[in-house]
């Protein structure tokens, strides 16, 4: 059986990621989303399990302790990190799933995971993020400053992605998006492969 895509999108915080993802996770029901766990606090409308798998530090360290973590990142005073399982379960299954994390954890799942799908999500210009960051409404003053500095760090990064698709408008994005994940699926090394294990068996049999 094929094994499944996995797909990583990244980008500065605020470029709009979640919102790519949600419309994403919604149009294509076929892409499977990786909840990630983290120690920061849930905001307003997000719930355990769907947005986030909401943890205490202890807990996290747990997680990291067990090896339960594919790759983990500190990010702006708080711990993110992806859940291996489920991302090795889907992958195995042939399902395509798709990771939202920040750029250092990116780097992590890229050293892991060569053969993956590297997406970086770009604003249309710096001071839309910073508008987007402060529309929010969510973080205060200190921390938008905070996010502005990492985001401007994580743009320098994005010569280790396949693709970068700018997020001017959500339809446009998505759509961008399902083109790559469907021209990935077509490239010629997932068939050789195949084709490998095929021989590979009839040679044994
Ligand atoms: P937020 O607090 O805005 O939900 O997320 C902050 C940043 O953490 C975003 O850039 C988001 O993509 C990233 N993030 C979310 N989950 C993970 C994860 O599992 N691992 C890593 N490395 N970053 C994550």
């Amino acid at each position: 059986m094929k094994r499944g895509l996995l797909i990583v999108l990244s980008g500065p915080s605020g470029v709009g990621k979640g919102t790519v993802c949600a419309e994403l996770r919604h149009k294509q029901s076929d892409l499977i989303y990786s909840v990630s766990a983290t120690t920061r606090s849930p905001r307003q409308g997000e719930t355990d399990g769907i947005n986030y798998f909401f943890k205490t530090k202890e807990q996290f360290q747990e997680m990291i302790a067990k090896d339960a973590l594919l790759e983990f990142a500190e990010y702006v005073g708080n711990y993110y990190g992806t859940p291996r399982d489920f991302v090795e379960r889907t992958l195995a299954s042939g399902k395509d799933i798709i990771l939202e994390i920040e750029v250092q954890g990116a780097l992590k799942v890229k050293e892991k995971f060569p053969q993956g799908v590297f997406i970086f999500l770009v604003p249309p210009s710096l001071d839309e993020l910073k508008q987007r960051i402060t529309g929010r409404g969510t973080e205060n003053a200190d921390i938008i400053d905070h996010r502005m500095n990492v985001a401007v760090e994580e743009m320098n990064l994005i010569h280790y992605y396949d693709y970068a698709v700018v997020n001017d408008q959500i339809d446009a994005a998505c759509h961008r998006i399902h083109c790559i994940i469907e021209a990935e699926h077509c490239r010629k090394e997932r068939f050789i492969e195949q084709l490998e294990e095929v021989k590979e068996a009839s040679e044994k049999a």
